[in-house]
Order: structure tokens, then sequence, then C-alpha cells
């Protein structure tokens, strides 16, 4: 039997707002356990919440980034249930009101594109963490998390497969940096998924029982998290059992998911309108003015890039996907006049780079003016096209601008014809069987001695100036 997968995605993003949803107190991630905390975001008993005003506006543009309709009128609820790392014993979100409704998320795949239906986003706060104490044995509170923002994006169950989900949660977090309200680190946390996923026979309209694996809090975790449950979803109906509806995690170590609870077990929340809360009223001119302050979004920046730039469709796509990185290649390519070149050293060592010595393009060593006077340099002639890549290494390294990385290590290109000429004839004259096959028509020969020239000028050589003098060498 053929079977269709179904899944639908919840993405829970922390809001960058300096200070927590219903108090003043710090957002910052980190810092010293429970000292941003107070009253309100400890759940003391009578502390009263009071909205930050940030929090609608951050989701109301999340919503319009998302082509979402922007509710009017919403509201938000208690959702209760016991946890240590809550102890107000409820959590604030929005049930049946949220701020955002019915949106559209656009994801490209290799060869297809796809829109993604987004059911809804509402505001809610996220909860402490509890921290395993080796020391002492036992389980400790850290309450600087309580209170800080989050908005849930739930999609409608239109994603087929792991690389669908993927693109789709990656086009969220570049949509969410785009726009400022979330910082999107998934290492901290700060943006993680629930993924719903089910089976249904190929054909059958009826969608099957699902499974909700949560907080996954990487591309590859998702992933890897899809494919094992599509597999164990498989066996199941296969082996003519049935798939129950559970809560499940995953241990990305391991490789493994496993159940949490059963719907059975699944906790009756019992929501309820939060009293100590107005309602959110947003007019038609408050959502007007959010509109207005929206950044160009990654879709429309590449097209540009596509279109003004004649940038390949894959590459604007790459560049795009970061807020950074397009930022960075805009800067640096208004600077040096060159889009192409900075485009082409994006995709080759600049994202080598930051794997290699691990930085984000929020932060790169370098900033793009300095690079972009590295490109001016190979365009000017200064330096040759292989010297760029060892100046680029030593920017890295040092933090130094290239024109005086150049001067110290003398890296200026070698143009004069007499020095090359004298190189030219020294290689040509050690060489003669490549002056042999040249002339029997094989032209990698004459790629050999460029390349050897080149060496022997430790690649200062200017290379058009060499080509020209072997070819008047050979042709003689
Ligand atoms: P809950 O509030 O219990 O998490 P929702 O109805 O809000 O449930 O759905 C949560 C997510 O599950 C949504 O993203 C939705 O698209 C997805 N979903 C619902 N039914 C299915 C199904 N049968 N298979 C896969 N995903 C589903
Ligand atoms: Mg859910
Ligand atoms: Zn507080």
């Amino acid at each position: 039997m053929e079977y269709e997968v179904v899944i639908g995605i919840e993405v829970h993003a922390e809001l960058s707002t300096k200070t927590k949803i219903y108090c003043g107190c710090s957002t910052e991630f980190g810092g010293t356990p429970n000292t941003h905390c107070c009253p309100v975001c400890t759940g003391m008993p009578g502390a009263l919440p009071v909205l930050n005003e940030k929090v609608v506006e951050y989701a109301v543009r999340a919503g319009l980034a998302m082509e979402c309709d922007i509710e009017h009128q919403s509201k938000q609820d208690r959702k209760n249930y016991f946890y240590p790392d809550t102890p107000r014993a409820y959590q604030i979100s929005q049930f049946d009101l949220p701020i955002c409704k019915n949106g559209n998320v656009n994801i490209k795949l290799e060869d297809y594109d796809k829109n993604i239906g987004i059911t809804r986003i509402h505001i809610e706060d996220d909860a402490g963490k509890l921290v395993h104490d080796n020391y002492t044995g036992g389980t400790l509170v850290d309450l600087n998390r309580a209170g800080v923002p989050l908005i849930e994006i739930v999609s409608e169950p239109d994603i087929r497969s792991s690389q669908e989900a993927i693109a789709y949660v990656e086009k969220l977090k570049g949509i969410l940096e785009y726009i400022g309200v979330s910082d999107c680190k998934m290492q901290e946390g700060s943006l993680r998924a629930d993924v719903n996923l089910s089976l249904r026979p190929l054909g059958q309209e009826k969608f099957g029982t699902r499974t909700e694996t949560k907080n996954l809090n990487s591309f590859r975790a998702i992933g890897r998290a899809i494919d094992f449950e599509i597999e164990r979803q498989k066996a199941v109906l296969e082996s003519g059992g049935v798939v129950y509806q559970e809560t499940r995690r995953w241990d990305d170590e391991k490789g493994e998911g496993y159940a949490m609870r059963s719907k059975e077990e699944a906790q009756d929340y019992r929501y309820f309108p939060e009293p100590d809360l107005m309602p959110i009223i947003l007019s038609d001119e408050y959502i007007e003015n959010i509109r207005k302050t929206l950044p160009e979004l990654p879709e429309s920046r590449k097209q540009k890039y596509i279109n003004e730039l004649n940038l390949p469709e894959y590459d604007a796509g790459i560049i795009t996907s970061s807020k950074a990185l397009s930022d960075f290649f805009e800067e640096a390519g208004k600077e040096c006049n060159n889009y192409k070149a900075v485009s082409n050293w994006i995709m080759s060592d600049i994202i080598r780079a930051a794997r290699e010595y691990e930085f984000e393009y929020s932060s790169m060593p370098y900033t793009a003016k300095q690079f972009a006077h590295l490109i001016m340099l190979v365009d000017k002639g200064t330096i040759s096209g292989s010297i760029a890549k060892t100046v680029f290494e030593e920017m890295i390294k040092t933090g130094n601008e290239p024109e005086k990385i150049v001067e110290e290590k003398g890296l200026m290109q070698v143009s004069d014809e007499n020095a090359i000429k004298e190189v030219v004839d020294r290689i040509i004259a050690a060489n003669p069987q490549s002056i042999v096959d040249y002339k029997a028509g094989k032209d990698r020969a004459l790629g050999f001695l460029v390349g050897q020239c080149m060496k022997e000028m430790k690649g200062k050589g200017n290379p058009q100036i060499l080509n020209k003098l072997i070819l008047e060498e050979l042709n003689k």
C-alpha cells in the first residue's frame, strides 16, 4: 500500500522585545537564574499582568508578513495545567480569538513551489526552565524565561514530506528575521517546532490519526524526527495495527522518537478568558501603520536580484535566505559596484568560511565595506583573484583591512612585463614536452604552463599578461 504523508506544524517563536509580555523584566537570554524576575512572572498570588504593547505590534507584523487577516478584536485566555516551570499553574494564551488568521507562505523546493496555509498566529507567554542539578540530585527551576513573549504559528496540514517541512520552517525563520520580531536562534530555543504527522492511503480523502512530536529545535532534528515517524507509522499500519493519537518526544542523540502521553492522558486545559486582561482591540489605522513599516521581504529582494542584478535564481535564493547575508550583499555590492563578484564570493568562500570558522552572518569578522575593498583590489588589478583568497583568510584571522594585509605581506600583483617574461622563459625552457604537446593541439599544455609560472610567482603574476606572453612564446 502507498501512503501519503500529512503534516501540520506549530512553530513557537520568542519575540525580541526588550521586556517580558506582562511585566517589565528583561527578556535577555541566560543570566544568573531567577534574576530576570518579579512577582508577575513568578506567578505570585494577586500580581496583575499588563500586556506589553510591543508584543501585539510584533504579532501583527508577523501576521501581515504571512498574509494573514488581522482580527480587530481578540482576547487572551488561561490555559490551565500544572507543571513546576509554570508557577501560576496556567499559561496565558489565546484560545478561540487569535490575533491573526488565514495566512499563507510560499515555499520553494528543488523543482516546485507550494503554498502552505497558516491557520492562525496567536500570542502567549513562555514557561521557565527546569534544570536538573547533579550536585544536589534535585531539580531546580529558573524562571528567567517565564513570561518571555511567544507567537505560535499554526500551519494547515498542507505539508507532505520532511523536505517541505524544513523548507517551511526555514521560510518562517527568514520572514521573522527580516521583519525583526524574533532572533530565531534555534540553539537558544527562540524558535521551536511541534510536528503533527499522519499517514493516509494514497487517494483517500480522510486524514489518518496524527501524532505530535514536540519541541524540535534544529532543522536536522525536524527532518530526522519526521522521517523516523513516517517509517514508524508505516510499520504500524502495514502490520495491521492502529496509530494512536499521542504526544511524542524526539531524542536527537539516539535518533529515536518515543511516546510521551496518549490522547486519553491529554490534559483538559479548561480554557477561559483571562479576567485580568482587556480584550485586544485594533483599529484599521493601527494595522495599516504597521503595514507601512514592513521591510522588503526575502521573496521581493530575491526577484530584484534575479531581474535587476542578473543573479542566478539559486544564488539569489541562498543569499536572501538570511537577512544578514542579504544586507551584507547589498551593502558590499553598492560599495564596490560589482554585485556579481560579491555574490560569487558569498556562494563560495563566505559560506564555506562561516562554517569553517563558525561565525554567524550577522557577525562576520569583516564588514561589508572591508569586503568590498577586497573586491576592488582585484578589480583594479592590484591583486590577483587567487591572492584575494589568501587576503580573505587573513581578514578573517586578523580583522585587518585588505589594503593593509596586501601592503604588509607584499602581495601586490606583478604586472611588469619584463619580470613576467623572465619567469615565462625559464618555465618554457624547463618544459619542452609541453611545447610539443601544445603544437600537437593539446590545449591543456597551455594551462599547465600558466599554472607553473603562477606557482613560480607565488600567485602574484598578472594572469592576462602571463597568458599573453606564454602564447607569444608558444606561437613563435
Ligand atoms: P491541537 O490544538 O490539539 O494541537 P490543532 O487542531 O490546533 O490541534 O492542530 C494542530 C496542528 O495539527 C495543525 O498544524 C494542523 O494542521 C495539524 N493537523 C491536524 N490534523 C492533522 C492530521 N490528521 N494529520 C497531520 N496534521 C494534522
Ligand atoms: Mg498542538
Ligand atoms: Zn517579571
